[in-house]
């Protein structure tokens, strides 16, 4: 079987950074990318808020180029998909979804967090297109117009609350009477004149023509129908964090964020790190989870350095 000192499981802006910083390292590192290289930043459009960029750069570009140089230096970048883990001891082994096995005396985990959606077709048909997961990435494009935000957590509330500092209105989508959030998220969008409440509605439809979104249908639980009109639609109803194959060994929160405990990516399975999306249920940009891959990517060198 196919043994490598570095493995990373992953092609976003963390695996991808991990493999740089890995290859320099002279760690050999092959990469895993997944069934959607590039990650979760590719459902956004543009990219205005990675340093080093003075004009938008598409996802594309950017995780392109981030993957181009992690080659350059070295790193051998597969396409396979990983479908199980045994981390019981090292060498640690992968399984990969053509029925290969690799194992690796280091493991980085870079795979990522994935948005939840409602599962409306119209709003898969509008992603993209006024429909958006992640408020940091794409609120800029909706100065003085109007959004809404679906969820009644804390993200909806911070999401919510940064909008309103470029929108001209939010709406908060809640589909029961009272808000998940915390006391004081609560309080900071109760007090925002700029935020309306829609509670106890559910959307129904997100209405769009080809210039993109232009509303909502929704539905309050009393079964009144109405529309409203926006022109982004904000999901903020959680996230599921890519974790589930390595959970039988790694520690994870409640909500299944691997646990990296301490300034470092060490997770508590010596020889694994895991950087990124899958462990930041806070953060979850771009930037972040590159400078997370870096971390990782060190302290993998480290351990091996320590264990040699
Ligand atoms: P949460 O699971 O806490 O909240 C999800 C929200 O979305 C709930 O209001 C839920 O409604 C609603 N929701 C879920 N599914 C649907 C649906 N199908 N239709 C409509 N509404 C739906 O997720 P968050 O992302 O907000 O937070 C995740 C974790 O991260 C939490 O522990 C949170 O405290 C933490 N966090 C902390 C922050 C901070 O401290 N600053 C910032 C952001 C997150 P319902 O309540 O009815 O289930």
């Amino acid at each position: 079987m196919e043994t490598v000192k570095c493995l990373i499981v992953g092609g976003g802006p963390a695996g991808y950074t991990a493999a740089i910083y890995a290859s320099r390292a002279g760690l050999s590192p092959v990469l895993y990318e997944g069934p959607e290289p590039g990650g979760q930043l590719t459902t956004t459009t543009l990219i205005e808020n990675y340093p080093g960029f003075a004009e938008p750069v598409d996802p594309i570009s950017l995780t392109g180029a981030m993957r181009q140089q992690a080659l350059a230096m070295g790193a051998d970048i597969r396409r396979g998909i990983v479908r199980g883990a045994d981390l019981s001891k090292r060498p640690f082994v992968l399984s990969l979804e053509d029925g290969g096995e690799i194992t690796g005396e280091a493991l980085i985990i870079a795979t990522g967090a994935t948005a939840k959606y409602l599962g409306l077709p119209s709003e898969h048909k509008f992603r993209g297109m006024g429909v958006s997961a992640c408020a940091t990435c794409d609120g800029f494009f909706y100065r003085k117009k109007v959004v809404a935000v679906v969820g009644g957590g804390d993200t909806a509330c911070e999401e919510a609350t940064y909008l309103s500092g470029l929108a001209s209105k939010v709406y908060m989508i809640v589909r029961r009477d009272v808000f998940r959030a915390s006391q004081a998220m609560q309080k900071r969008v109760l007090e925002n004149p700029k935020i309306e409440v829609l509670w106890n509605c559910n959307t129904q439809e997100v209405l769009g023509d080809a210039s993109g979104v232009t509303g909502v249908r929704l539905r309050r639980n009393d079964g009144e129908v109405f529309d409203i009109a926006v022109d982004g639609f904000f999901l903020a109803i959680g996230h599921h964090p890519n974790s589930d194959l390595f959970r039988e060994w790694v520690n994870v929160d409640e909500n299944g964020y691997i646990l990296t405990p301490g300034n470092s990516s060490h997770t508590n399975v010596k020889g694994v790190f895991a950087a990124g999306d899958v462990q930041d249920p806070r953060y979850r940009q771009a930037i972040t989870a590159a400078a997370s891959g870096c971390r990782a990517a060190i302290d993998a060198e480290k351990f091996l350095k320590e264990e040699a």
